[in-house]
């Protein structure tokens, strides 16, 4: 393992909250996010030879499921998650299933190949609504929302609007992810600020990223009539929406969205990242020796700027 990026669920585990204690039995290695190079290969495994560097999946799939043999591995019936359910990535070595491996360019910076997963969110859930020609709003600009700036920009969108309670989230967005409009709920009011934008219409798209019940109502609010919903935030608590107007009225299409396609979330974006249309590397703006972990957390958790890299076995 050369590179390991923080995710949300690792600072669930970090902070040992219920999330965590549900789900996870110590001793237990985190971490999943990764890119690494092959050191050694099962003798049934074909087409990854040592030396190979690699990012890839941390959705490990059954294969044998209705789910996974009708092109849906990500969602599994009976998934496993790396890093959760089987030993992760935090840590100088890592046996991972072979299923998990995407083979990366030497070229491509380990740092960069870390966070294809997390570019790989955003682009699964972008792609399901498409953004050609729209007027976009993604609520929550954490790593994986300014990275959805970027990719509804690369699809071509009308005009990109997004918002976060941090300004240093929302600047990154603008400056390195092409946000063309930046809104902070806690200053101003979204949905005003949408409709004035959109002829008083709101939104055709919405990509739903911060996963606060109150950004999720934003969200709702903020689309118009015969709108898309991508939802991908995930609340820790059940929300609650007004059917009627949000969703019935407006005929809205609500989409759900979890990880990315196996593959076809992978080829977009490598495609994306080698045509030049987004630059991965600028979802990295922190990095540690695995030494200061404790430090990386932190600044992790305190949720103004992207992705935080750890480098194993430093
Ligand atoms: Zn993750
Ligand atoms: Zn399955």
């Amino acid at each position: 393992m050369h590179a390991a990026a923080i995710c949300g669920t690792d600072i669930h585990i970090f902070h040992w909250n219920k999330y965590a204690q549900d789900r996870i039995k110590p001793p237990m290695i985190f971490g999943h996010e990764f890119a690494g190079e092959v050191i050694e290969v099962g003798s049934q495994v074909e087409g990854l030879e040592v030396g190979d560097h690699i990012a890839g999946e941390t959705h490990i799939p059954c294969e044998q499921c209705l789910l996974c043999r009708t092109g849906k591995q990500h969602i599994c019936r009976d998934m496993l998650i790396l890093g959760v359910h089987t030993p992760g990535v935090f840590s100088e070595y890592a046996a991972i299933p072979a299923v998990l491996a995407w083979k990366i360019p030497k070229e491509m910076p380990w740092d960069v190949g870390a966070v294809l997963e997390p570019v790989g969110v955003a682009c699964h859930a972008v792609f399901m609504a498409g953004t050609a020609a729209q007027n976009v709003l993604v609520t929550g600009s954490g790593p994986i929302g300014m990275a959805a700036v970027g990719i509804a920009q690369a699809l071509g969108a009308r005009r990109v609007i997004c918002t976060d309670v941090s300004d240093q989230r929302l600047e990154l967005a603008r400056k390195d992810w092409g946000a063309d409009v930046t809104l902070n709920p806690t200053k101003v009011d979204v949905v005003a600020e949408v409709r004035k934008l959109t002829d008083g219409l709101g939104a055709d798209v919405v990509i739903e990223a911060s996963g606060s019940p109150a950004g999720i109502k934003q969200a709702f609010e903020a689309m118009r009539r015969g709108g898309k919903i991508v939802l991908f935030g995930l609340p820790s608590q059940e929300v609650c929406l007004d059917l009627t107007e949000q969703i019935i009225y407006k005929e809205a299409v609500v989409y759900g969205s979890t990880g990315r396609g196996m593959w076809d979330t992978w080829y977009n974006v490598m495609a994306l990242i080698e045509a030049g249309k987004i630059d991965a590397a600028k979802m990295v703006t922190d990095r540690f020796p695995m030494s200061q972990f404790e430090e990386a957390f932190k600044v992790a958790a305190a949720g103004n700027g992207g992705k935080v890299v750890l480098y194993p076995g430093q």
